[in-house]
């Protein structure tokens, strides 16, 4: 559907294919402003063909791209790093705008996106992780070797919370173990990730190694259902990752799922209260509690519950909600009105069946009909409150008090998920406990949500399959083969 406004605004190919953008006649999704509501761009959708001929794309592609010496793809990655970094405004630019993220988060992400390109160039060219092993036998007739080769067609499925950082963890380690790939942006956040693609022609990478298909879940359910698919790699929601399984069966196609969570952070009676309250206010707030780690059950020793709470809320009412255009903004807009619409209900439902409201916060600046909603801090939900169960995914935190630590566990490993989680502690031994029995893919002790391309990512139980980044993101997109032969 196209209106008099598309007019004005950039409308975005529906596909990118062998290095060409195509149109569409489909339907036309409109990309929002955040902070404002206001139309900005025209987002066109693949058609099945388009789909068929992506993937075909990338399948013609493969065996050139596969069987490129390593360090040529490491030289590609390197300069796909370098072009980030160069065109790093617009990219900010882009972050800022769809998703209202204020200026700090939005370098952050970019920031996060050039180191990951940079980490798997250095993969490559260092070539240690492709290397052909010998395999010791105890028969002297024959010899072994172990070698990893690249899986094949790749399908990038990615959500809108962090749009490239997201297609980053998977486009990088996929072109480094010799993939080529079909990558699905959201519909929500496409623009940044179409900034992206144009990035990587510019760094010399070949036609038809990348292509992208753009629009919603049709699209993407298109894609995992097409025969040449080898592995899905999908970010998103739990639900759309079980119905991504199942669906994968069929052709056993390889997968990577990273899902949702409802991870916790734990103030134990020797935390240092002031890193405490400043580690639950970005666990919870940061992207405006879009987040799939977001800590939003926060745990506090009894001794110091009061005391966390006061500080907790000072810090909570000093937040700087607005839109990512003023400096001061430290929290911006939920992506659209529909997911502030979801984060609501879900609030009134928690609150419907019992759970209180702490405090809030309060939105400093609302510009126009921007998404915005308050931080918001629920005290003590029983267990089986929607709020203290389910992946909210906006800036709603709930807060529990605990007596000892394993109660305190207990409490943090209740839940289906199992993402990440913080402790707070001066206490080395309580650290140590912590990491090993916290049920968790990665446990952030006394720091932030430090992310290091060498650190892997990804959960236990209904927060997915499989880890990205570090070298098994890189083994996420390659098969194993052994080679026995007689001498
Ligand atoms: P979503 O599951 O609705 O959509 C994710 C992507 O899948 C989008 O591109 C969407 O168009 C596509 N999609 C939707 N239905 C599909 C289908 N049937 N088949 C194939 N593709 C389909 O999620 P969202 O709302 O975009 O993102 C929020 C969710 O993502 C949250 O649950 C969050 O926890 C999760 N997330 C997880 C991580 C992680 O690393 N674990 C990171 C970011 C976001």
């Amino acid at each position: 559907m196209s209106t008099p406004e598309s007019v004005q605004k950039p409308v975005l190919p529906s596909a990118c294919i062998e290095g060409q953008r195509l149109n569409s006649t489909a339907i036309r999704l409109p990309i929002h402003a955040a902070a404002s509501g206001e139309v900005i761009a025209w987002q066109q959708v693949a058609s099945p063909d388009q789909i068929d001929q992506a993937v075909a794309s990338a399948r013609a592609s493969l065996p050139a791209w596969r069987d490129a010496p390593v360090a040529y793809r490491g030289q590609l990655l390197a300069a796909v790093a370098e072009r980030i970094e160069a065109r790093r405004r617009v990219l900010v630019q882009w972050q800022m705008q769809v998703n209202g993220k204020p200026r700090a988060e939005a370098e952050q992400d970019v920031s996060d996106v050039a180191a990951c390109f940079a980490y798997y160039a250095g993969l490559c060219l260092q070539c240690d992780a492709f290397a052909v092993e010998p395999v010791e036998l105890p028969d002297s007739s024959v010899s072994a070797r172990r070698e990893r080769v690249a899986v094949g067609v790749a399908a990038l499925i990615v959500p809108w919370n962090f749009p490239m950082v997201t297609t980053a963890w998977k486009l990088a380690p996929a072109l480094a173990a010799g993939c080529s790939v079909v990558l699905k942006p959201s519909e929500l956040s496409s623009p940044a990730e179409q900034a992206l693609f144009e990035l990587l022609a510019e760094a010399g990478m070949p036609p038809g190694v990348v292509n992208l298909v753009n629009g919603g879940a049709e699209v993407g359910a298109a894609l995992v259902a097409n025969g040449q698919v080898d592995k899905i790699s999908f970010t998103g929601s739990t639900a759309v990752g079980q119905r991504i399984m199942r669906e994968a069966a069929g052709g056993m196609k390889r997968l990577t799922l990273e899902l949702g969570g409802k991870s916790a952070l734990i103030v134990r009676a020797d935390a240092d209260i002031a890193l405490a309250v400043q580690l639950a206010v970005a666990g919870a707030f940061a992207n405006a509690g879009q987040m799939c780690s977001a800590t939003s059950r926060i745990l506090v020793h009894d001794e110091v519950y009061r005391r966390f709470m006061s500080e907790f809320e000072t810090a909570v009412r000093a937040l700087v909600v607005g839109p990512p255009g003023h400096e001061a903004s430290q929290m911006g807009p939920l992506i659209s009105a529909a997911q502030l619409a979801r984060v609501r209900a879900l609030l009134d439902q928690g609150l419907d069946a019992g759970a209180q409201i702490a405090f809030a916060g309060r939105v400093a600046e609302r510009a126009d009909d921007g998404f915005f909603m308050a931080p918001v801090v629920v005290a003590e939900p029983p267990s089986d409150n929607v709020l203290w169960r389910e992946e909210v995914f906006g800036p709603v935190a709930c807060v529990r008090s605990f007596r000892d630590d394993d109660e305190a566990l207990a409490l943090a490993n209740d839940s289906p998920y199992g993402l990440v989680a913080t402790v707070v502690t001066e206490d080395a031994e309580a650290a140590e406990r912590f990491s090993t029995e916290l049920r968790a893919g990665l446990v952030w002790v006394n720091t932030p949500q430090l992310i290091f391309p060498q650190v892997c990512w990804g959960g236990l139980g209904a927060s997915g399959v499989g880890r990205e980044l570090g070298l098994e993101g890189l083994r996420a997109f390659q098969e194993l083969r052994h080679v026995v032969r007689r001498n």
